[in-house]
């Protein structure tokens, strides 16, 4: 059967509509009010008038805020400049053009100079027995010395460096050192394999790259150089010479009795060419603590990172260096409502944009003081987390749906036996959340107490651009609610016309105007750029993803645009029918996919994973479908429900649909896996597929 256009799509959005009500649009929670009694923002009408004047009035409200930093000098040219409109020629932005800054002695020296003992980072090593302090003074010792060292070393502004380390003190004072000099950082995440680091490393044209020995997770102990190696060996196979690798003796992994015996025999070696490699203690004897900051242009690049890969070949998307700062610095103070002397603390990993905005640049330039994690949150047991939390009251708290999901599977009790007093905001970011996901956080780990944002953001938005503000915006399961300072952002139909009105239909997600903090290009590929976020609806930024606006003006971020399913002329999203199958008590994650189907256009197949101990069977597949049935309505059942030990992810968290889809439809070839965390899971899908 053929789509049967637009009217029936906008019927079967009424009946998602009434899913989401039944679970979610009026299901709302209000704030404790007593714990944000000295909040940023008091009230929504607050909000709202400091929403409008951000994009009325975009120079004055940014303004304001751009003093508070330091400036070498002031921008002379026009505050905000853009195109988004391809017609009339390239897509470019720019802020405070003319201004010369630079980020590093805004988050670090400015701090060191006023408060040299407050701490920057609690580091928190994988081991629960190994933690340190670092004061801003001591960081910007360590900053300045190794710039020393870069700039010994011949590099200088403008040069592109890489870094591929674990979560330790000298990742952070690696990228400060870039920045402080005005070199480039390209961060890969330290969990990638070979070939995704070389493919980062040529991209950019990296002149060094930084690693460590080893790394630490868990029970597990990964050989970085190792892998660091075999990328420059790749690199070189290709033509891209990298002289010069500068590697960090991990002493977290240095056995200190706690670790496993396997993790003690991996390290008692390290492979070493002695044309290439450099220990970084070496280096760093000797070296100055004294070096001055490169003033840097507003517009000059700050670092390159590249997407999760989630749906293809990584982008290496370009962040320059003013409008980023005001970004990150405004979007953590007010999503956290972030107070003097508060203890904060992100689960990611820098090798993220989560980790670049929210656990260094945006913390700093508020004089934070946050925990560095270097371990997972499941070692040494499921209670890591929360005993974290109480060991340094941290306040605000960020992580990421798939940690939330994961930590609901064991029992309450390991949450419930540390205590959680000092915890007043719990962040969430990278997917959807379901409400079943939401309202775990909210009472068991908040008890009822703190507020939760949601954070709706990419790496190319550079920061948050919709989320609540705690204390202010009633909260409702599944909502990232409203947008961020700066952002305007627009719900779309198919013909690339505004969806007007409060309430609409689930469209395309886009931005009308560009804030301090958006990607200004994809590094060395601006025509990539162009023609993946701009030219689908000209005049606009067109983030990928769908959404929609409810009755109260709230956004709902339906999933990626990929991901949406025309079934028999109907728009679904996959998000929905994944909501529905996991409120299921037996179903612990569960990922939708669309796939060739004869009838329909396209069918529903679902991945489902069992919670521990239940067993698959045919009367689960029943109860399944009918869940979804009820939940959305019959167009929405499932055809296939395929029984999933693990789904496949990225390597920050994210389930992989793309694969899936291949799965779902029966294809082998499943295309460039290097972003995958584990691959034998497709391995596990293929083997067991059910008959269809
Ligand atoms: P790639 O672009 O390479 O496929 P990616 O999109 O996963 O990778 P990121 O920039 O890390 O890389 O993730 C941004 C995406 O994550 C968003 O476009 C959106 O799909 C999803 N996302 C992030 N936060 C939220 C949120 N709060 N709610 C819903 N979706 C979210
Ligand atoms: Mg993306």
């Amino acid at each position: 059967m053929a789509s049967n256009g637009h009217t029936e799509n906008t019927a079967s959005m009424k009946r998602n509509k009434s899913f989401t009500e039944l679970l979610g649009d009026n299901l709302t929670f209000d704030v404790k009010a007593e714990v944000f009694l000295d909040g940023h923002v008091k009230s929504m009408d607050q909000y709202n008038q400091m929403h409008k004047q951000s994009v009325e009035d975009p120079e004055s409200f940014w303004t304001k805020i751009a003093n508070q930093f330091y400036w070498k000098e002031k921008w002379s040219g026009k505050f905000m400049e853009y195109n988004f409109d391809v017609r009339k020629g390239d897509i470019f932005i720019k802020f405070m053009e003319g201004g010369k800054t630079n980020i590093c002695y805004n988050v670090l020296d400015r701090v060191a100079q006023e408060t040299p003992d407050k701490i920057a980072f609690y580091w928190e090593g994988n081991d629960p027995a190994n933690c340190k302090t670092y004061t801003y003074k001591q960081l910007l010792d360590e900053v300045c010395k190794f710039s020393n060292v870069l700039k010994s070393k011949g590099l200088k502004k403008g040069d592109r460096v890489a870094l591929y380390m674990p979560m330790i003190i000298e990742l952070v004072v690696a990228m400060l050192a870039c920045a402080r000099i005005g070199i480039i950082h390209s961060i890969v995440f330290a969990g990638f394999s070979a070939d995704s680091l070389a493919e980062r490393l040529k991209d950019g044209d990296c002149s060094l790259l930084i690693t460590a020995d080893y790394s630490v997770r868990g029970d597990k102990s990964i050989d970085l150089k190792t892998v660091a190696d075999n990328a420059l060996k790749e690199c070189g196979e290709d033509g891209v010479d990298i002289k010069m690798c500068i590697v960090v003796k991990n002493s977290s992994a240095e056995g200190d009795g706690t670790h496993s015996p396997k993790q003690k025999k991996a390290k008692t070696s390290v492979s070493w060419n002695e044309d290439v490699d450099l220990w970084w203690h070496d280096l760093m004897t000797g070296a100055s603590n004294d070096c001055q900051c490169e003033w840097m242009d507003a517009e000059d690049p700050l670092f390159i990172l590249y997407t999760s890969g989630s749906t293809g070949k990584p982008k290496g998307v370009l962040h320059t260096t003013a409008g980023y700062m005001l970004y990150a610095a405004t979007t953590f103070k007010y999503s956290f409502d972030y107070h003097e002397g508060e203890v904060y603390w992100c689960t990611a990993d820098i090798g993220w944009i989560t980790g670049h905005s929210y656990i260094v640049y945006g913390p700093m330039a508020n004089a934070a003081t946050s925990v560095m994690f270097e371990g997972t949150p499941l070692y040494p047991d499921a209670g890591r987390m929360w005993a974290v939390v109480e060991k340094y009251k941290v306040s605000k708290f960020y992580t990421a749906p798939t940690a939330i999901r994961m930590l609901m599977k064991f029992s309450d009790d390991f949450v419930k036996k540390y205590d959680r007093s000092s915890l007043k905001v719990l962040g969430t970011v990278g997917e959807p959340i379901n409400p079943e996901a939401w309202l775990w956080y909210y009472k068991i780990v908040g008890e009822e107490r703190c507020s939760i944002v949601d954070t709706f953001w990419q790496t190319e938005t550079g920061g948050h651009v919709i989320g609540g503000m705690p204390g202010a915006t009633m909260m409702k399961p599944g909502s990232a609610s409203f947008p961020f300072f700066g952002a305007v952002p627009v719900i779309m139909d198919e013909d690339g016309k505004e969806k007007e009105g409060v309430e609409v239909d689930q469209g395309y997600l886009v931005f009308k105007q560009p804030w301090p903090g958006l990607m200004r290009t994809l590094y060395g590929n601006h025509s990539r750029y162009q023609a993946a976020y701009f030219e689908r609806f000209p005049g606009y930024y067109c983030a990928g993803d769908g959404a929609y606006r409810d009755k109260d003006g709230y956004y709902w971020i339906t999933g990626r645009i990929d991901d949406l399913m025309n079934v028999s002329g109907h728009l679904l999203s996959t998000a929905q029918v994944e909501s529905a199958i996991v409120e299921h008590s037996s179903i612990s994650e569960a990922a939708v996919v669309g796939y060739p189907h004869p009838v329909k256009g396209t069918g529903i197949y679902c991945f489902v994973t069992p919670k521990n101990g239940i067993r698959f069977c045919d009367a689960l597949v029943s109860e399944l479908k009918q869940k979804v049935r009820t939940r959305i309505g019959p167009i929405a059942t499932p055809d296939v429900i395929h029984e999933a030990p693990g789904l496949p992810k990225t390597r920050s968290g994210k389930i992989m649909r793309r694969i899936l889809r291949k799965i779902a439809a029966g294809q082998t070839d499943i295309g460039d896996t290097t972003t995958l965390a584990d691959s034998t899971v497709v391995d596990k899908l293929f083997t067991n597929r059910p008959q269809q």
